[in-house]
C-alpha cells in the first residue's frame, strides 16, 4: 500500500516469543529445538523449517523489553481513539498468560496488562494538566469457555450478550464495567476476576487452558474546547459531539487464548470419532478472521467478506480487530524439542496472519 490511507495498512502485526528451556526441561536434558538468527526476525525450528515475522521474540527478551518494542504504541494510539487487540496464542504451558499479565512477585516479571494501564495512567495524569479535558478508565473482563460468556468481574451469572450500536461499536450487555482510578484499582480488578475463573470450574487446569479471557480497557475523554479537535477520519467514527462537549472513546483488549494444543476428543461420542483430532472453535474462527483481514489489507481492490460471526471471541473483538484499530498477535512457544510438533502448529498459524 502506497497511499498512505490508514484503512488499507495491515492492521495485524505477528510476534513470536519463545520462551527460555525450564527447570524440568533442563533436567530431563531436552535440547532446544529453535533457533534465531541475530537481528533478522526469522526463526529456525527443527531442522530447517524458516518462518519470520514482524518481530522474532528470543528466551532472553524481558516483559520490559516486549512491552516497549511491541505494545506501548498501541496504548498511545487509545489516546487519538485507535481500539487496539493484544492477544497471545500457544500450547498451554508456552507462556501466554506470563507474556499478557506477568506474574505479580516482583515488578520486572509484570507482563503487557500493568504495564499498559501504567502508561494509560501515566498519559492520562500529565495530559490532563495541559488539555483539561475529563478522563475515565473503565474495566471489564469476560471468559469465554465452550462458547458461553461469563463476567469474571460479577459473580451472579447473568446472562451476557454480545450487541453492536450504530456506530458499530461493539458492547457486552449485561457486563459488569469498573471505573477505575489507578493502576492499583485496575489490577484488583483483574486479581478479583482471575479468581473467579479458577474458582468457578470443577477442573480448573482443563478449563484455564480450553477457556479465552478478555480483559478490557476503555478510556473515554470529554472536553468542551472545540479548537482541540483534530481532524482525522478516526475522529468521525469514535467522537460524538453533543452541544459544545465532545468525546472521544477507545478500548484496549487483553486475550489470553485457549492452549492451542489440539486435544484428543473422547467421551461420548462414538467410537468412530474418539480418534479426532478437536481443535478449538473460537480459535478456528480467530485463524480465519485474521487471515481474511491480512489478505484485505493487502488486496484492497477486493473486497473480502470478515467471518466474524463465526465464534464469540470474534465478535467480541470485531470493532477491535483490522479497520481502525492496531492489532498483534503474540505467538507463544516452547523451545523444547519435546513440542516441537505443536510449536510449528502454533507458528503455521501465526503466519496465516501475515500476507505473503
Ligand atoms: P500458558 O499461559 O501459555 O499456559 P504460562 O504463562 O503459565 O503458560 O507459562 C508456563 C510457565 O512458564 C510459568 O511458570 C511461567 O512463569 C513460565 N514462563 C513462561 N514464559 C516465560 C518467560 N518468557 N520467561 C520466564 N518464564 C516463563
Ligand atoms: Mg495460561
Amino acid at each position: 500500500n502506497n497511499n498512505g490511507n490508514q484503512m488499507n495498512e495491515v492492521a495485524v502485526k505477528v510476534a513470536v516469543r519463545v520462551r527460555p528451556l525450564n527447570n524440568r526441561e533442563k533436567l530431563h536434558q531436552h535440547q532446544p529445538c529453535v533457533r534465531i538468527a541475530s537481528d533478522t526476525n526469522q526463526l529456525v525450528i527443527g531442522k530447517d523449517k524458516v518462518f519470520s515475522f514482524d518481530y522474532v521474540l528470543p528466551p532472553k527478551t524481558s516483559q520490559n523489553d516486549l512491552y516497549q518494542n511491541c505494545v506501548k504504541s498501541l496504548v498511545n494510539g487509545l489516546f487519538d481513539g485507535y481500539n487496539a487487540t493484544v492477544f497471545a496464542y500457544g500450547q498451554t504451558g508456552s507462556g501466554k498468560t506470563h507474556t499478557i499479565s506477568g506474574c505479580k512477585t516482583t515488578v520486572d516479571d509484570y507482563g503487557i496488562i500493568p504495564r499498559a494501564v501504567e502508561t494509560i495512567f501515566q498519559i492520562i495524569n500529565t495530559s490532563q494538566k495541559i488539555n483539561q479535558r475529563d478522563y475515565i478508565v473503565k474495566v471489564n473482563f469476560i471468559e469465554i469457555y465452550k462458547e458461553e460468556l461469563k463476567d469474571l468481574l460479577d459473580s451472579s451469572e447473568k446472562d451476557l450478550q454480545i450487541r453492536e450500536d450504530e456506530q458499530g461499536n461493539t458492547i457486552i450487555y449485561g457486563a459488569n464495567e469498573v471505573s477505575c482510578s489507578s493502576l492499583e484499582e485496575v489490577m484488583a480488578c483483574f486479581d478479583s476476576g482471575t479468581l473467579l475463573r479458577h474458582t468457578g470450574s470443577t477442573n480448573m487446569n482443563e478449563q484455564s487452558s480450553r477457556s479465552h479471557s478478555v480483559f478490557t480497557v476503555c478510556v473515554e475523554q470529554r472536553w468542551s474546547d472545540s479548537k482541540s479537535v483534530r481532524e482525522s477520519a478516526i475522529y468521525d467514527l469514535r467522537q460524538t459531539q453533543t452541544n459544545n462537549s465532545y468525546y472521544l472513546g477507545a478500548k484496549f483488549h487483553f486475550v489470553d487464548l485457549a492452549g492451542s494444543e489440539r486435544v484428543q476428543r473422547t467421551g461420548n461420542v462414538g467410537d468412530r470419532f474418539k480418534e479426532s483430532i478437536h481443535i478449538n472453535s473460537g480459535l478456528l474462527a480467530l485463524g480465519n478472521v485474521i487471515s481474511a483481514l491480512s489478505s484485505d489489507a493487502n488486496q484492497s481492490k477486493k473486497k473480502v467478506h470478515i467471518p466474524y460471526r463465526e465464534s464469540k471471541i470474534t465478535r467480541i473483538l470485531k470493532d477491535s480487530l483490522g479497520g481502525n484499530s492496531n492489532t498483534l498477535m503474540i505467538c507463544c512457544v516452547s523451545p523444547s524439542s519435546c513440542n516441537l510438533d505443536e510449536s510449528i502448529n502454533a507458528l503455521k498459524y501465526a503466519s496465516r496472519a501475515r500476507y505473503i
